[in-house]
């Protein structure tokens, strides 16, 4: 049965949850497998076992997600993030990112990826009507970053990949940098001097306690005000206003006009209170924050229910109920139950 019943015969109805915050973006995972195994985020150590990744028949096709992407639009998401894993590894991307950029009343599909295949995909993904791609770059030291990424990452294939970015046609780069105290932080400011005077935004993120394997400590973030400061005396900056309060980033601009940086710093500063993101993994589980340990499996109305308004109404309620702060209270509360891998929520 065809799913993409007529907006008309769909009632469109933002949402708010318990905090009022609107229903604004999906960060939806096309896939949970990587070629990387950072050691913040899928550390090769924690992966024994078979089983660990989807088995590719549970991923959501090409049709379902457009299904799903299509529910969330109706009830106010605006933006679309794909990420994974590593959503390059999903056989086809460029076909599906083209049949998401037709839905209607979505106004910016944005990639995260680790780079490495931009090389092949880029032409392919502007052609289908990408509109922003978000490189993950965590150190221009070889044996720093050969090490972060679990022995995976090349830095010359990372950089070749920013340069197929580039000339695709995606000329504003966003450069996502994990910053964690006495491995990577000695690295930063050559990082951010290869990036000067280039459109590329680098973001300096807050190394966070996502998933239940990266041994987290609090000695290990590098709280951005640091930055701030550090920066200040090599380049001087000044902050640059927003108009969008869900922006992740905070933004600063060299005052000498070598572009911009961003400072994510969700252990230090955080930012529920404008958090609009959705969150929903490869195979149609729906989390409403990135530090949920419980989510809302959709597939069964995604594979086999045949009504979009079944749909949207589920996630409308999930959303509803939604009361989420994980940042604001880190610490205050207890926790029982393991936390979602961030390979399988997307970043
Ligand atoms: N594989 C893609 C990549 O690395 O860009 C997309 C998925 S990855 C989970 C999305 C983002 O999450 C990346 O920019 C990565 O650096 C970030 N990330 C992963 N683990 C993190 C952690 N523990 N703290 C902060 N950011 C993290
Ligand atoms: Fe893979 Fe991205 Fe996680 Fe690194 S951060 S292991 S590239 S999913
Ligand atoms: Fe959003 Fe949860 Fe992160 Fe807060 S902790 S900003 S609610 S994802």
């Amino acid at each position: 049965m065809d799913m993409h019943v007529p907006l008309k015969f769909v009632e469109a109805v933002p949402v708010q949850d318990r905090l009022q915050r609107p229903l604004r973006e999906l960060r939806m995972s096309v896939i949970d497998r990587c070629n990387f195994r950072c050691t913040y985020c899928m550390p090769a150590d924690s992966l024994n076992g078979r089983g660990v990744f989807l088995p590719l028949e549970r991923l959501l096709t090409d049709h379902e997600i457009e299904t799903l992407v299509r529910a969330f639009v109706r009830l106010g998401v605006k933006k679309l993030r794909i990420t994974g894993g590593e959503p390059l590894l999903r056989p086809g991307l460029p076909a599906l990112v083209d049949q998401l950029s037709g839905i209607r009343g979505l106004e910016d599909i944005a990639l995260t990826t680790n780079g490495v295949m931009l090389t092949r995909l880029a032409d392919d993904l502007a052609a289908a009507g990408l509109d922003r791609i978000t490189v993950s770059l965590d150190t221009l030291d070889e044996d720093v970053l050969a090490y972060m990424s679990g022995g995976q990452a090349k830095l010359e294939e990372v950089l070749a990949g920013i340069a197929a970015a580039e000339s695709a046609g995606f000329r504003r780069l966003k450069i996502n940098t994990v910053v964690q105290r006495g491995v990577n932080d000695h690295t930063i400011i050559d990082l951010l001097e290869h990036f000067r005077g280039t459109p590329h935004r680098v973001r300096l993120i807050e190394y966070m306690d996502v998933g239940n394997s990266n041994h987290w400590s609090p000695d290990d973030v590098v709280p951005n005000a640091e930055w701030v400061e550090k920066i200040g005396r090599r380049w001087p900056v000044r902050t640059v206003a927003s108009d969008n309060p869900a922006e992740t980033a905070r933004r600063y601009e060299y005052l000498d006009g070598q572009g911009e940086i961003g400072f994510i710093s969700s252990i230090t500063k955080p930012f529920c209170g404008g958090c609009t993101r959705a969150r929903v993994t490869a195979d149609g589980v729906f989390y409403t924050c990135l530090f949920s340990d419980r989510g809302t499996n959709l597939m069964p109305l995604i594979r086999h229910g045949e009504d979009p308004q079944a749909l949207a109404d589920r996630i409308s309620g999930v959303w509803a109920e939604r009361g989420d702060r994980y940042s604001e209270l880190r610490g205050a509360q207890g926790r029982k139950r393991p936390k979602i891998e961030m390979y399988r929520l997307g970043g």
